[in-house]
């Protein structure tokens, strides 16, 4: 937990000009308003896949919004809700085979793709909630599904029921171009016959039970079975459309501050109907609104690069936690978070700034972005002591020379020896700087080939066999970028673990266990060379 002092202190004059925190900025104005009470912030998410790293931004804005409310000395509550109860409506490719059946179900409803999990919604629930845990979001995950099916939807349900043609009327007047249908009534329930939710359409509704159909072509992704039938709508058998949902979840829970990213955010969207039901149909105060803008990464690159994936879950392995926090805290939220990491100084660029934060908070030197540090910071703030900061860009040159014991060489450089948080920092940055080399850092960092190979390189009959197939791939004579793909490839085809496959390269040609890419190290070597090496040390 982060434990700070009075939200007086934190702010400072600049050449006359009131600084502070964004997340401190807004958690003073939701404080001010004299609204918004008790604080609750949420936000929700549903899940068909694993979500990529952008869709980090909108569990980070609230929970930097949550802690700043904690800083400020109010009591404060964090929700995040996986909308389970709705329908799978598309499928991720790798599952596509096996799971297209189940489109239009319920995604409690659809097996799990992975054993030991009671379902498709809960495995993928269990995965997010623990990467946004390790990242340090601090909220109470909660199912849509339990809610509906405890019955605590039952009254805003009946609210929807009796109110659907305001609620067409809002959705006509807000968005201004939906039409008006006849026969809709703003709820969907499962199916009796076919189990399916995301094909039923309810047309009538008598106070007590609900007419509907399953209409073989209500939605595209999904046929219906042509079922109809009369049900209640209460306890579980049926949700409401998600534009609906949204702010009934506002009323059964009690939330009072959730924003939306800029695409539900828009003018005439899902965020402003929302803020019409509540005043018209559910009669609660509209939530404080933070319409928040994207997360952008250098999408292309890193999705062909190596095999990369975009996949929140993948974030720890490319940058440590609180460098992750960092990167998204220390932007307002009203501005997108650009970042490019891939054949860029991004990341050691990231790790400088993160120590120029450092050094604030423990100087005192600059409260707004000391406060970023802060923010960044998952369990108890380090403690406000000199630190010697091992600078990333250092660790990473180090690390492509051969020989050198970091430890030692950050020793002679503090002159002195290393503390035990010093030593945790520098660990952590080898073990980043070995995973930047690999796959991020640009193909013009210098490297050297090793003057011959090195006697000590040990490989094995698997590594000599791709390294054999190598010999192919460079006489092809292949741009780095595509090298390194083909590489990739190859040691996939091949069966060999990606890493001991890309060890083999860095130990034959720097005698090392770690490297640049190594598409752009072979490339920027002389062609014949990299073959008469290629083919020594499949001999050895
Ligand atoms: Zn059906």
């Amino acid at each position: 937990m982060l434990c700070i002092f009075a939200s007086g202190s934190r702010t400072q004059r600049k050449g006359g000009v009131l600084r502070l925190y964004w997340a401190d900025r807004v958690a003073k104005e939701i404080i001010d308003s004299g609204k918004f009470k008790p604080y609750w912030v949420d936000d929700m998410k549903t899940l068909s896949g694993y979500p990529t790293i952008g869709s980090l931004r909108g569990p980070f804005v609230h929970d930097f919004i949550y802690k700043a409310l904690q800083n400020a000395g109010v009591e404060a509550k964090y929700t995040y809700i996986f909308n389970d109860f709705d329908p799978m409506d598309e499928v991720p490719p790798e599952l596509k085979e096996k799971f297209s059946q189940y489109l239009g179900f319920p995604l409690k409803n659809v097996p799990s793709p992975k054993e030991g999990f009671p379902n498709y919604a809960d495995f993928f629930a269990a995965d997010f909630g623990n990467v946004l845990r390790e990242l340090g979001i601090e909220a109470e995950f909660l199912s849509s599904w339990e809610m509906y099916h405890n019955g605590d939807f039952d009254e805003v349900i009946k609210e929807a029921l009796d109110n659907s043609e305001k609620i067409q009327d809002i959705y006509q007047k807000v968005s201004g171009s939906q039409k008006k249908e006849l026969g809709w009534l703003p709820l969907q329930v499962v199916c009796e016959k076919c189990g399916k939710i995301g094909t039923t359409r309810v047309f009538e509704w008598d106070g007590k039970l609900v007419s509907y159909k399953c209409e073989e072509n209500l939605v595209k992704w999904a046929k219906g079975c042509g079922h109809e039938g009369k049900i209640s709508p209460f306890g579980g058998n049926g949700k409401l459309p998600w534009k609906v949902d949204w702010p009934a979840h506002w009323k059964v829970l009690g939330v009072t501050i959730e924003g939306a990213g800029k695409d539900h955010a828009s003018k005439g969207g899902a965020r402003d109907i929302a803020a019409e039901l509540c005043k018209e149909v559910f009669h609660i105060e509209n939530p404080y609104n933070l319409p928040y803008e994207f997360f952008l990464i250098g999408g292309r690159k890193m999705s062909t690069s190596k095999g990369l994936g975009l996949k929140a879950r993948d974030a720890k392995d490319l940058l440590p936690p609180s460098i992750i926090r960092f990167l998204f805290g220390r932007t307002d939220y009203k501005q997108a978070v650009e970042f490019d990491p891939v054949g860029t100084m991004a990341i050691p660029d990231l790790f400088d700034e993160y120590d120029r934060c450092y050094k604030a908070y423990i100087e005192g030197s600059d409260e707004d972005i000391a406060r970023i540090f802060e923010m960044s910071q998952i369990g108890d703030l380090p403690k406000k002591e000199s630190t010697f900061l091992p600078r990333f860009r250092d660790v990473v040159n180090y690390l492509q020379q051969p020989g050198v014991d970091l430890t030692k060489k950050f020793e002679e450089l503090k002159g002195d020896s290393l503390n035990e948080v010093e030593e945790n920092i520098l660990r952590e940055r080898e073990k980043y700087g070995k995973i930047w080399l690999e796959k991020y850092a640009p193909e013009n960092l210098n490297f050297q080939m090793s003057s011959s190979l090195s006697s000590s390189v040990e490989l094995d009959e698997e590594q000599k066999s791709f390294l054999s197939d190598v010999i192919n791939l460079i006489e092809k004579g292949l741009e780095a970028e595509e090298l390194q793909k083909e590489l990739y490839n190859l040691s996939k085809e091949k069966g060999i673990p990606t890493k001991k496959a890309f060890t083999a390269i860095y130990q034959v040609f720097l005698g090392k266990e770690h490297g640049p890419k190594a598409g752009a190290l072979l490339v920027s070597l002389p062609k014949e060379e990299v073959i008469k090496r290629l083919k020594e040390s499949v001999k050895k």
